[in-house]
């Protein structure tokens, strides 16, 4: 399968959605200019005599970002302890994303309510080392005073099983990956199973998410779903009536869509490690006006696999990390990852490797190559310790 190709590539840049003060935002340039590897980036902008502008800022990478919150060593500067999640990254350069409640701030809780007392929500998302998913479900729960069933990953072999667990434990809600969702779809519309129990559905992600929304309009239950990961939690949400792939920014947060289509987000929040100035998300984006009546401007947002990586189970993946994993062994000429799947989106990776003259092409040298990805990224032996057939290596040729 081919990754996703996005459909905003190019064309003007949209005005931002969110509106952020000056002197936050003069607070947050006064909090960068403290680390040695952002100084210099924002030091023309750091002039007490000049009102700061956002647009007027310098993009924020993925890899700039990951080095500062490592320098920054900031994580104990928030003024509560946070939950660490892993964002990305190996063993050697972790990036670790702090989360105090797991991200379920009173922000989101007045914006974003798919949870009531009343409801029983199963917790499908993995809990796994360092996965923030699973934890943000279980705060949101919480949160909204509502029961929560923190289960995990759902295997083939027992989902039907389990399915009659939830509904003689009066289960009302769902929370679980896209690809959980379209399994758990199929298999019921095969065997004519119900899910006449099943009243609200909750994921998160990106654009890919609701591509998916073909399998998920068979459920009669309500949909809800926001554009959140580990690496900077919710940044908007979306209800039953929103358009697919289209999410109202959280208070505190501004998008903007930048010229060449690729979505920045701006968070000054206090007590993260390192303010967000102008961070490329790695997705591509719209401001749009959505159809469930909100008046100000939502965002659509579609995901580019291939670009920012891919998603297994809720955790994002960054091809070029596993690339750079197998280039460490001296029996590895190259590498490349592809991304498969059965389901709508990709969600298997496959590291095709060549190898040096000699090395023999056989399952030994793929199992070792395989070995040394594993022990040394930082999430993804925990994704295939639930799911083996989520990460493969084969030789190319
Ligand atoms: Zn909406």
């Amino acid at each position: 399968m081919s990754v996703v190709v996005s459909e905003h590539r190019g064309g003007p840049s949209a005005a931002p959605v969110g509106r952020i003060a000056s002197d936050s935002l003069r607070r947050a340039l006064a909090r960068v200019a403290c680390l040695p590897s952002l100084r210099h980036k924002y030091a023309e902008h750091l002039d007490a005599a000049v009102v700061p502008v956002l647009g007027r800022l310098p993009v924020l990478t993925r890899a700039e970002l990951a080095g500062a919150v490592a320098e920054s060593n900031g994580l104990r500067r928030a003024s509560r302890g946070a939950g660490l999640y892993a964002a990305g990254g190996s063993m050697a350069t972790p990036w670790l994303a702090a989360a105090q409640d797991e991200g379920v701030t009173a922000e989101l809780h007045e914006n974003w309510r798919p949870l009531w007392r009343g409801d029983v929500l199963a917790n499908l998302y993995p809990a796994g080392r360092m996965q923030w998913a699973h934890y943000f479900y279980n705060a949101l729960a919480v949160r909204s005073e509502a029961d929560v069933l923190p289960f995990g990953r759902l295997g083939d072999d027992e989902l039907l099983q389990w399915l009659d667990f939830f509904r003689e434990r009066r289960v009302t809600a769902l929370a679980a990956p896209p690809e959980t969702l379209e399994r758990i779809v199929q298999v019921c519309a095969v065997t004519g199973r119900r899910l006449d129990w099943l009243r609200k559905v909750l994921w998160h992600g990106g654009g890919q998410e609701h591509d998916r929304l073909p399998a998920e309009r068979s459920l009669s239950a309500e949909l809800w779903s926001c554009y959140a990961s580990a690496e900077v939690g919710v940044v908007g949400h979306a209800g039953p009536f929103c358009l697919p792939r289209t999410y109202h920014p959280l208070p505190g947060r501004v998008v903007e869509v930048a010229g060449d289509g690729m979505i920045l987000l701006t968070v000054l929040d206090e007590g993260a490690p390192v303010p967000l100035l102008r961070y490329r998300l790695g997705d591509f984006g719209a401001v749009v006006r959505c159809a469930c009546g909100r008046p100000e401007p939502a965002l659509r947002v579609v995901h580019d696999a291939a670009v920012a990586g891919v998603t297994i189970h809720g955790q994002l993946v960054q091809p070029d990390e596993l690339v750079r994993l197998a280039s460490e062994l001296e029996e590895v000429a190259g590498a490349e990852v592809v991304l498969t799947g059965n389901g709508s989106e990709p969600d298997r990776i496959r590291l095709r490797i060549s190898l040096r003259s000699g090395v023999p092409a056989d399952d030994y040298t793929c199992e070792w190559v395989r070995h040394h990805v594993l022990s040394r990224h930082l999430v993804l032996g925990a994704l295939v310790a639930e799911d083996a057939e989520a990460f493969e290596v084969v030789v190319s040729g």
